[in-house]
């Protein structure tokens, strides 16, 4: 639901005015940052960013989301050898956790999960976390792989696709409000800043043979797409 921001106030130098839309402040904060650092008349791609485009996309996501960095988690650096740069994003993929019931809300908690995904995953010898985002259930957006790298998520899908998880298990518990309305403003702002039509944006089981992202989440993806 769109609500005026009623401050005035400068984001990186852009003057904010009373009653912007929201939409409006997520435009502003990208046009100043991210889009303009792309080529006129194309979308930000991820095999545009140098460190310093993704940082402003970083930055932006902080300032619209409850956003950690990968430090919050304190993740093990990458495995580089083992990455693929990224290719333009062009789709989402949404994802649980999908192991034991997860009603975590701390933020060590959530920190202490998201290291051993990420070990797990490089025992399986991924190169980082496979996705390049987490929602917990307080609904705050981790960052997980960098969106430098292509993400590793779907079986032979992960090119141009932006990986995103849900901890917890939705075939047996409910994903919770806050952690729906986290994956709502995380999807909100991927597609301002990459061409995502909502057509394109998809659970795990539309992609592949899998339960994943569970039944008691699924429809709540179904909407996103269906919503536009
Ligand atoms: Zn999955």
């Amino acid at each position: 639901m769109a609500h005026p921001y009623v401050m005035n106030m400068s984001v990186d130098g852009i003057k904010l005015k009373t009653g912007w839309s929201r939409r409006d402040f997520v435009r502003a904060l990208l046009l100043g940052g991210v889009a303009m650092a792309a080529a006129p008349g194309r979308a930000f791609a991820a095999s545009d960013a140098k460190g310093k485009d993704l940082t402003r996309l970083y930055a932006a996501l902080v300032k619209e989301l409850n956003f950690c960095r990968k430090s919050a988690w304190a993740g093990e650096d990458p495995i580089r050898s083992r990455l693929r740069p990224a290719t333009p994003y062009k789709l989402l993929t949404v994802h649980h956790e999908g192991q034991h019931l997860n009603q975590h809300r701390l933020k060590g908690e959530i920190a202490a999960d998201i290291q051993n995904i990420q070990a797990g995953h490089c025992k399986r010898k991924y190169g980082d976390i496979a996705y390049h985002f987490i929602v917990d259930q307080a609904g705050r957006v981790w960052e997980g792989r960098s969106l430098q790298y292509q993400g590793a998520h779907v079986s032979d899908h992960n090119a141009g696709n932006v990986g995103i998880m849900l901890l917890g298990n939705f075939e047996r518990q409910q994903p919770s409000e806050q952690q729906l309305t986290g994956l709502n403003g995380l999807v909100g702002v991927l597609r301002q800043v990459f061409p995502i039509p909502a057509d394109r944006v998809y659970g795990h089981c539309d992609l592949a043979q899998t339960l994943c992202p569970g039944a008691r989440l699924y429809p709540h993806i179904a909407r996103m797409r269906t919503a536009g």
